[in-house]
């Protein structure tokens, strides 16, 4: 059996206003033996088989950022479509994206879009199995294309192959014995942002350590919940409960609903459980902190939900708090600044202007004077890890009692590799300000102590902060008093001729 693989996984934030215009884009061949992001899971599963013949065709991914330009997006879908063409007859597909993709200017959900062109490429009786990650949304045009999903099950994000795994051995299942899925989804009016809902705590842990007990269930294949990408203004927003049955579309619903109620149920609780505090009042207390290493977040500049970087608030707070002792902040977006230390030359002294690049109109700028320590004009991954792109020009500086880096286009600052290719120590200085929201799971495991600091920003926490004009409503919680209770008009199912055929 010849199976592809292809996808773009991507995740955007609308309310970013840099779009994304580059795509790191893995071909063929190359994309094998990487350990890539759900890619590598897939691989184990088809490892185990003696006549599955895996067929790489292109994986392409970008840092989230303000959404795709339809010029990229379209470029490397037309090429997947003309791959998946040029590979000749297939037996199935699997595609690896996320779920919050986004293209500006164009209306359509982009997920739903790049998988009718993956289907009309390899013809509609190919079977075709979707990996997602748990931040996006699952729409009717996805349910119509796809046979198998499943999505992740953790967050922060440890679980990957797992996922990748399960899709594939979903999509050998209904090869090997000609069986259909009928796949079942209940949306659920609710905007939960990723840091309301980390695994490790209340009450995601019991929700989502409850699925492998929805998929033991006699006739069922998987059960999966997505919690939505909450900061997108879209009509696709919301929480997705998934049922899906080998037995009947009844079966399918019926868990969807039951998962989709009790999601629901807990919707006050769904609150921010890590440690948490106003950019002030956490300064504060982290002068007094004697855990090290110490990590904070800038969570409403947060790269990885999309954010451009381009704040400096938090960095002009620290350099205001001389009590705060050897801190590093990393991965301000700030390419003309980046350009003046490059000039300047590694040693040299320079006058920066924070806050100067595309701060929000109202944000404080402030002189300072700068040693550059390190720089240039690429940042060169060791190995593949999560998250991690190919940066560009960078410079690591030094202003007083901090240690900073400046890029020249947003970076995701998510493992002690990221700090290594820069020359900073991951682990031996006292604070580090990342622009996450929750920390990702190889900085949790480094950080002493982590505490979420609430600032202003694309990825603002608190929903009701923010404007939604194209979103379904009511939604919880901007129309706190709600009711709900499911109805068709949250229903999406495998259409009865997919189902039978
Ligand atoms: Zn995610």
């Amino acid at each position: 059996m010849r199976i592809a693989v292809t996808g773009i996984s991507y995740e955007a934030l609308l309310r970013s206003t840099v779009p994304t215009t580059t795509m790191e884009v893995q071909r063929g061949e190359e994309m094998i033996g990487l350990g890539l992001w759900m890619i590598r899971g897939i691989e184990e599963r088809f490892a185990e088989e003696t006549d599955v013949e895996l067929v790489p065709i292109l994986w392409g991914t970008a840092l989230p950022g303000g959404g795709f330009t339809r010029e990229i997006y379209e470029q490397i879908r037309d090429e997947a479509v003309a791959g998946l063409k040029a590979a000749g007859p297939l037996d199935g597909v699997v595609v690896v994206n996320h779920g919050a993709m986004e293209v500006r200017g164009m209306d359509a959900n982009p997920d739903t879009d790049f998988l009718d062109h993956v289907a009309a490429a390899v013809g509609k009786d190919v079977p075709i199995a979707l990996s997602l990650d748990l931040h996006g949304q699952v729409t009717q045009g996805m349910i119509d294309r796809i046979s198998a999903l499943s999505v992740l099950r953790t967050a922060p994000h440890r679980d990957d192959q797992s996922t990748g795994y399960r899709a594939a051995d979903q999509l050998l299942h209904i090869l090997r014995t000609g069986t259909k899925q009928h796949i079942a989804r209940v949306s659920v009016p609710m905007l939960l942002p990723g840091e309301f809902c980390v695994t490790t705590a209340s009450p995601a842990r019991e929700i989502y350590g409850s699925l492998p007990e929805y998929d033991a269930v006699e006739g069922m294949a998987e059960a999966n919940l997505l919690v939505g990408f909450a900061w997108n203004d879209k009509p696709w927003i919301s929480a997705s409960c998934i049922g899906q049955s080998w037995q009947s579309p009844e079966q399918a619903l019926e868990m969807a609903t039951k998962l989709a109620r009790r999601v629901w149920s807990e919707r006050g609780n769904f609150t921010l459980s890590m440690e948490h505090a106003e950019v002030a009042e956490g300064l504060d207390l982290a002068a007094t902190v004697t855990e090290a290493p110490l990590f904070l977040s800038d969570s409403g500049d947060n790269t990885t939900a999309g954010a451009a970087g381009y704040s400096t608030g938090v960095l002009q707070a620290i350099l205001d708090r001389p009590g705060l002792k050897d801190v590093v902040v990393a991965g301000i977006t700030a390419p003309e600044t980046v350009e003046a230390c490059l000039a300047a030359g590694i040693g040299a002294t320079v006058e920066i202007e924070l806050g100067a690049e595309h701060q929000p109109a109202d944000g404080r700028t402030r002189k300072v004077t700068a040693t550059v320590e390190a720089g240039g004009r690429e940042l060169k991954p060791s190995g593949f890890q999560p998250y991690l792109r190919r940066g560009g020009a960078w410079a690591r500086v030094r202003i007083g009692h901090v240690l900073a880096t400046f890029h020249d286009a947003s970076i995701g600052i998510t493992t002690p590799a990221h700090y290594e290719m820069m020359g900073i120590h991951p682990t031996e200085h006292a604070v580090y300000v990342v622009k996450l929201g929750y920390l990702h799971p190889q900085l949790e495991d480094i950080a002493a102590r982590f505490i979420l600091l609430l600032s202003d920003g694309a990825s603002n926490l608190d929903v009701t902060r923010l404007d939604y004009t194209q979103l379904n409503r009511p939604a919880y919680p901007l129309d706190r008093g709600m009711e709900w209770d499911v109805s068709p008009a949250d229903i999406a199912t495998t259409p009865a001729e997919k189902a039978t055929a």
